[in-house]
This record gives structure tokens, sequence and C-alpha cells, in this order.
């Protein structure tokens, strides 16, 4: 089985720990430079991307992550991971940096307030509806040549899933239900490349 690390240092770690481990992959926290050379590929979950993105700088992984992905680690981000995968935001805090990778730009927060969180059925890689936690989440503005859109939501007017090569993105949280589609489709990127 792959080892797939979990970006640990703020987010909802276990979740997408426990989803990876029933999609079939070996599960480990990722919060040191030395953790992340060790896995296959990465999860970073949701949870908060400017608190993410500082907490990276502070543990001297930023750096890291963004060598890794630059030569080709296969990795999947979850909203608040979403934004960190992004190559350009709209709607970050001032000087807000990503690790990037994917060629888009992506909304903070667009779907609304944390009241407006919502539950949804998506289509996700034209593999059948899939249950899908939307929290204070973003949507991708618009998208490069490279970039395959995944799954849309709001009568498909808004991207909610996207891949460029080794890289996922969800606007969503898989996680937080029982459906481990997203996680298992990640794992047999992980195989296949
Ligand atoms: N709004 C959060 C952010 O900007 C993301 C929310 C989430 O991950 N559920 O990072």
């Amino acid at each position: 089985a792959p080892t797939i690390g979990v970006f640990a240092l703020q987010g909802d770690v276990r979740e997408h720990a426990r989803s990876l481990e029933t999609a079939g992959a070996k599960a480990v926290a990722v919060r040191r430079p030395g953790e992340l050379e060790a896995v296959d590929a990465l999860v970073i979950p949701g949870g908060e991307s400017t608190t993410m993105w500082k907490l990276a700088e502070t543990f001297d992984l930023l750096e890291p992550l963004r060598l890794r992905i630059k030569n080709g680690m296969p990795a999947y981000g979850s909203c608040a991971g979403m934004i960190m995968l992004a190559d350009r935001i709209e709607g970050g805090i001032e000087g807000q940096q990503t690790i990037g990778g994917i060629d888009m730009v992506v909304r903070r927060n667009a779907f609304g307030r944390q009241v407006d969180s919502f539950e949804a059925d998506v289509d996700f890689a034209g593999r059948g509806p899939l249950r899908a936690v939307f929290i204070r989440a973003p949507w991708v503005e618009s998208v490069g040549s490279d970039v395959e859109v995944l799954a849309r939501a709001e009568a498909g007017d808004r991207i909610v899933a996207v891949r460029q090569g080794p890289l996922l993105a969800t606007s969503f949280h898989p996680e937080l239900t029982g459906d481990v589609g997203v996680h298992s489709y990640f794992v047999e990127m992980v195989r296949e490349l």
C-alpha cells in the first residue's frame, strides 16, 4: 500500500487519515520536513488556509512542500487544502501565500459565511453522485488549459473539483461523510503515478 501523509499542522487530519486507510493506503501525519520526505503522496486537509500558510512557514515546511510538488509528488487538497494548491487566490488576507501547483484561480469563502455551509450530491469524475460537505468553501474561479474539471455544483455553475497531473483538489470535504470515493480516486492516482 502507498504511504500517504496528511499535512497535520492544522485542519481535520484524523478524518482524512481514516478515509485514506479505508481506501487502502497507509496514512501518516506530516509535521516536519523529514516526515514529508518519507511519504509517497500528501493530503492537505480542510481547516483555515491563512493559518496553514503561517504554520507551514514557521515549521519550515512551505519551501519543502513547494519543492516536492514541483518534483511531481501527488497531492490532494480539500477545501483549505484546495486553496493551498492554487497558483492564484482571490479573497485572501494581505500577503497570503499558497504552495501552488494547480494552474487555477480559487476564490476563498466563495460559497458564503459559516451559516451558509451545506451538503450536496456532486457527480465526481463521472463516477456518479457523491455526498459532499461544503464549509465556508472556496470555488474555482478559472482554470488553465492543463486542468481537468472533475465536478461542478450549484446547477453546474461552479467548479468544485479539479485535477492537474498528480494534483487533485476539491472545494468540499469528502472525509466528513462515509463516502471514500474521492480518497479511492486519489489512492488510484498515487498507484498509477
Ligand atoms: N474558509 C477556509 C479558508 O479560507 C476554508 C474552510 C474549510 O477548509 N472548511 O481557509
